[in-house]
């Protein structure tokens, strides 16, 4: 069998695992063009459940994990967990993009930084200095701005606009803030990693918000923030999460991860869903017969989380089942029976 090229742009957590998925397969040629100078961090809070990671990248790169979760919301205060399980966890982005291409360079794939891809004709892609690659296959790893996505022809109508301090120092508990009022139809985080914690919060685009309006949400953070920590020292940072999801599959082009629009609308995760399907596009690469799994799992749980933001930003809609959902949520036998049903204990 003469061997395929495959190329993937961008080395991110779905670049890179799809790079690692490859592995011992001598049929594929894989490269990976990324136009960061080295495996680097990227803007995220870093939340994702550590028995994912420790399954599918490595058992020790999580920074901090948690046995509960608290909820914040401005008539109750409480905290979930699972039954005897870990709840979730956080790492340093740096460090995670540094581990998967570890593996991919173990698994035998080229990955060369400092090449930002400008062009894709129809078997070959071209980087800004002039430098032409081609391709049997092309995976479009390539974030938020997928140049592969455009190239598609595919527009990016929904997406989150997020944004967090960095803040040095530690912190115990991992919360949740929830208040329309405050913030909007989203939450307000605080995921302590190893010696800084990230403080964010975000919108969706499709929610209809004036200038005047999005000033005020970033003022209430910012009033939000600075009672509950110094922000000396701290750096502000913000970036956008598509979840625009579209298709993955085009003849012999794939999008993964955020150029895919894989990522929750509800609730912003993005990581695990890259993960999932650079691993599973590049099985699929490799065996046409390979039947998808985990992405169509996925889609499962992402359209009904896309459905509830889409239900509470809805106008007249939105506005009543918001406000709504919110007290029922300080009722609290009532959250009790709720996530009970749903496996999470609550006190
Ligand atoms: C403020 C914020 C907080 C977040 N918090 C969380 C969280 O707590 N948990 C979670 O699960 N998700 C979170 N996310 C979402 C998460 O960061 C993304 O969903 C995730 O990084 C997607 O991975 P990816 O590999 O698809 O893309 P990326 O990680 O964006 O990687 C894409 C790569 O492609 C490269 N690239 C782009 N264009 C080109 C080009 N033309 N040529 C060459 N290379 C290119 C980029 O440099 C980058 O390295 C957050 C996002 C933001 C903005």
């Amino acid at each position: 069998m003469q061997t395929k090229k495959v190329i993937i742009i961008g080395a991110g957590p779905a670049g890179l695992s799809a790079a690692a998925e490859f592995s011992g397969n001598n049929n594929f040629e894989v490269t990976v063009l990324e136009k960061n100078p080295e495996p680097s961090y990227k803007i995220c809070g870093g939340g994702i459940h550590p028995d994912f990671i420790k399954e599918t990248v490595s058992p020790d790169i999580m920074d901090r994990e948690f046995d509960k979760m608290k909820i914040i919301t401005p008539k109750s205060t409480f905290i979930m967990e699972y039954n005897g399980a870990k709840f979730t966890g956080t790492l340093n982005r740096k460090k995670l993009n540094e581990e998967l291409d570890k593996k991919a360079r173990n698994a035998g794939a080229n990955i060369i930084y400092g090449k930002t891809i400008k062009k894709i004709d129809d078997n070959k892609v071209i980087t800004t200095d002039g430098e032409e690659f081609v391709f049997d296959y092309l995976v479009g790893a390539d974030g938020v701005n997928s140049i592969v996505r455009k190239s598609l022809g595919i527009t990016t109508k929904k997406f989150l606009i997020a944004y967090q301090y960095i803040i040095p120092g530690d912190y115990e508990d991992i919360e949740i803030h929830i208040d329309f009022q405050k913030f909007g139809i989203t939450y307000s985080w605080i995921f302590p990693q190893k010696g800084v914690i990230s403080v964010g919060t975000g919108y969706t685009v499709m929610e209809k918000k004036t200038a005047k309006d999005t000033k005020k949400l970033r003022s209430n953070f910012e009033t939000w923030c600075k009672k509950r920590f110094s922000l000396e020292g701290a750096h502000f940072e913000g970036f956008s999460i598509n979840y625009d999801y579209q298709g993955f599959e085009f003849g012999n082009t794939y999008l993964v991860g955020d150029a895919a629009g894989m990522a929750s609308g509800l609730t912003g995760e993005g990581i695990k869903p890259a993960i999932l399907s650079g691993q599973e596009v590049a099985r699929k690469i490799q065996n046409p017969d390979y039947k998808y799994v985990n992405i169509p799992a996925y889609l499962k749980a992402k359209r009904k989380e896309d459905g509830i933001l889409q239900l509470l930003i809805s106008r007249p809609w939105g506005k009543i089942i918001a406000p709504i959902a919110l007290n029922i949520f300080s009722i609290h036998w009532f959250k009790k029976i709720l996530f009970k049903a749903l496996n999470y204990k609550i006190r």
